[in-house]
């Protein structure tokens, strides 16, 4: 059961009713968009533009804020994906529902958005429509269909949709969603590193100095991880020095054994060129150039949700695994090449190693006593307490406030107990 919006109730008659009754000349966007006193939305510059010239079109309704800084940079995308689908002749429109604190604000944000608005004054309106999609957090993309039931949004992901799939999302019905999931899965499925890292006028990557271009038929055949990263992120800045001795650490053991078939590709999350410059002068390994189309398509492809992240590319191309960034703080070097296999042989050898672990210890710093737990016996993914770096397997625990570090990390102190 839904109540009736305050919008509705201004509209004098124009709702539904519960039950489903429908006046044939009432429209969908009509009776959301428009208000007892207002039949029109305000275009980008300004003018009138009436609701009912929406009806038909697939809408957008855009809830969005100007001081908050992922809905402005939602509005750039948002705003290319809307002209791309513009030229194409879709009939698709946006109407923006401000958070704006004030009238200033509101004009700023929306001299950068080239579809509609409803207007700033009309706060009953603005209200009406986020209790009505039950916005609880902005940016915030909800997709209506002109056929669709009155009572409910076609889809409330509209902005992953378009981080995801940009204008291809276009017309956001379910086949077409279907349509562009299986065509990812059949990417991953022939995937190869050459179609993961060039792009159209580029098939090398940066080495040092950066005028150094690497072909990336050079890799084929090795183990590449990429690194998701920027030096904007602290953790990423804890992370890049630990991965650097690991990496040498592998290069020196494949040289040893007369191989060299491992590399990691820096994929740079920096914001401008100059920290990316001095970022990946820090880095032994490769890169791809700064701003280069394929790095957002990666960050897309490999749906990189936070960073520092290291993606592992195995021999034959493939995907062997998006956990690289934890496994290299569980393992360090040992765990290349990082496939299930090897894993399975460092899980027997911690298991084993774990067997003369001290069932308790006392870790410097921490008052209470801890005890070992493994996955199976009440541990599981953690951040370490001590070097705050993710962990998954063994650990030491404290029942009593959750405390909990590698086993590596322990420091013993007193009782005798040793790690
Ligand atoms: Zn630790
Ligand atoms: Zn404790």
């Amino acid at each position: 059961m839904r109540t009736v919006t305050t919008d509705e109730a201004n509209n004098g008659g124009n709702n539904l009713t519960n039950g489903g009754f429908e006046k044939s000349f009432t429209s969908r966007f009509s009776s959301l968009l428009a208000s007892r006193d207002r039949d029109y939305l305000l275009s980008p510059t300004g003018t009138q533009v009436k609701v009912s010239d929406l009806e038909g079109k697939i809408l957008g309704l855009y809830f969005s804020a100007n001081w908050y800084s992922p809905c402005r940079s939602f509005t750039q995308l948002l705003a290319s994906v809307y002209e791309q689908l513009k030229s194409k002749g879709s009939e698709f429109e946006i109407v923006f529902v401000s958070s704006d604190e004030d009238l200033e604000a509101f004009n700023n944000y929306r001299s950068c958005m080239p579809w509609l608005s409803v207007p700033f004054s009309d706060l009953e309106s603005k209200k009406a429509l986020n209790r009505k999609f039950e916005v609880e957090g902005i940016p915030c993309l909800i997709i209506l269909h002109p056929g669709d039931n009155k009572d409910e949004a076609t889809l409330y992901d509209g902005v992953e949709l378009i981080y995801r799939y940009g204008d291809q999302a276009f017309p956001f019905t379910k086949e077409k969603l279907e349509e562009l999931h299986r065509e990812e899965e059949l990417k991953h499925e022939n995937q190869t590193l050459t179609t993961l890292l060039t792009n159209h006028d580029r098939d090398y990557l940066l080495g040092h100095p950066p005028t150094n271009q690497v072909p990336i038929d050079s890799l084929i055949g090795k183990t590449v991880g990429l690194y998701f990263s920027g030096q904007w992120c602290l953790p990423c800045l804890k992370f890049t020095p630990k991965l650097i001795s690991i990496y040498h650490k592998i290069k020196q053991l494949l040289e040893e054994q007369g191989g060299e078939d491992f590399e990691i590709v820096f994929v740079s999350n920096d914001r401008d060129e100059d920290s990316f410059e001095s970022y990946f002068g820090s880095m032994p390994w490769l890169s791809l150039p700064f701003g280069d189309a394929a790095i957002k398509g990666l960050y897309k492809y490999f749906d990189v949700q936070g960073i520092p992240c290291l993606v592992i590319i195995g021999a034959d191309g493939k995907t062997v695994t998006k956990l690289g960034r934890n496994l290299i703080n569980l393992y360090q070097e040992n765990a290349y090449p990082f496939t299930e296999a090897k894993l399975q042989l460092l899980r027997k050898e911690m298991d084993e190693a774990a067997k003369n672990l001290p069932k308790f210890a006392y870790h410097e710093g921490h008052r209470h006593e801890l005890t070992l737990v493994s996955e199976g016996t009440g541990g599981g993914p953690f951040i370490c307490c001590d070097c705050d770096e993710q962990g998954s397997g063994w650990a030491y625990q404290c029942l009593e406030c959750g405390y909990e570090v590698h086993p590596k990390c322990v420091r013993a102190v007193g009782n005798g107990a040793s790690v």
